[in-house]
């Protein structure tokens, strides 16, 4: 072979090994993307609506029935179900999967009992958002039922006491809301609770700031979007599920 010969394959492989690394570098890039995109589902009521219903009750209300259509489609789709106490304590370039997706159910509505056994029979999990205020109180889930969701794998969340705008509170108030449904939460489950739902999706960056300093990592909106995977967020977006949600946008 001449020299010139020698020369053509060293240029070809130097090529090829460029390709080949530009290659695993995008591959890599993409892989990112891809685990860091995490859809966050909104529940609320899991109960058939009523004729009686008005607007509102009929829209937060989705059936049992459909909502198991939905975990069947989760799981055909090749999703799996985490909480956010699964997330990884790191940024992206983590080992969550591809198709991971957190289901949330706000208001701690009896009827959430429903959408737990579902789960449960499914080895899945979920995240439940309860207004410790209305804990034990007719139309919601009763302390016993939660520590059980818990001890079953659920994740309990805080909706903070009473339901009120965070946004419009004044620090005290603002910090008891937090705090104290955070200390009967984990009475209840004993373990710790690291998650709450801003209630009417209401929140500021005091109302974030007042999370942080109170041992939360994640605050739940009611914004639209899919979030990063990340070590603390206090502004996770959300998919709403109204009642005619009946096809999942995943
Ligand atoms: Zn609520």
């Amino acid at each position: 072979m001449t020299l010139f010969g020698i020369l053509i394959i060293i240029h070809l492989m130097y090529n090829l090994l460029n390709k080949f690394i530009f290659f695993v570098s995008v591959a890599g890039l993409l892989s990112i993307t891809f685990t860091a995109d995490i859809p966050v589902l909104m529940y609320h009521h899991i109960r058939t609506p009523s004729p009686t219903d008005n607007a509102l009750l009929r829209d937060l209300s989705f059936s049992p029935a459909n909502f198991s259509k939905h975990l069947d489609y989760l799981a055909e789709s090749g999703y799996t179900p985490i909480t956010l106490k699964d997330l990884p304590h790191t940024i992206p370039g983590n080992n969550i999967k591809s198709k991971t997706v957190i289901l949330t159910f706000d208001d701690g509505y009896a009827d959430n009992w429903q959408a737990f056994l579902e789960l449960r029979k499914r080895k899945l999990k979920g995240v439940f958002f309860i207004i410790t205020s209305q804990i034990n109180k007719p139309g919601h889930l009763n302390a016993s039922q939660i520590r059980e969701m818990s001890q079953s794998g659920m994740e309990i969340g805080s909706h903070t006491v009473h339901h009120y705008n965070l946004s419009t509170l004044k620090v005290s108030l603002l910090e008891s809301e937090v705090v104290q449904s955070k200390v009967v939460l984990e009475n209840i489950t004993s373990k710790s609770v690291i998650s709450l739902c801003y209630p009417s999706g209401k929140y500021s960056p005091a109302v974030m700031a007042a999370l942080k300093t109170s041992g939360y990592r994640y605050g739940r909106t009611t914004l639209p979007g899919v979030n990063l995977a990340i070590s603390a967020n206090y502004e996770i977006k959300v998919i709403r599920i109204h009642n005619y949600s009946l096809k999942l946008p995943l």
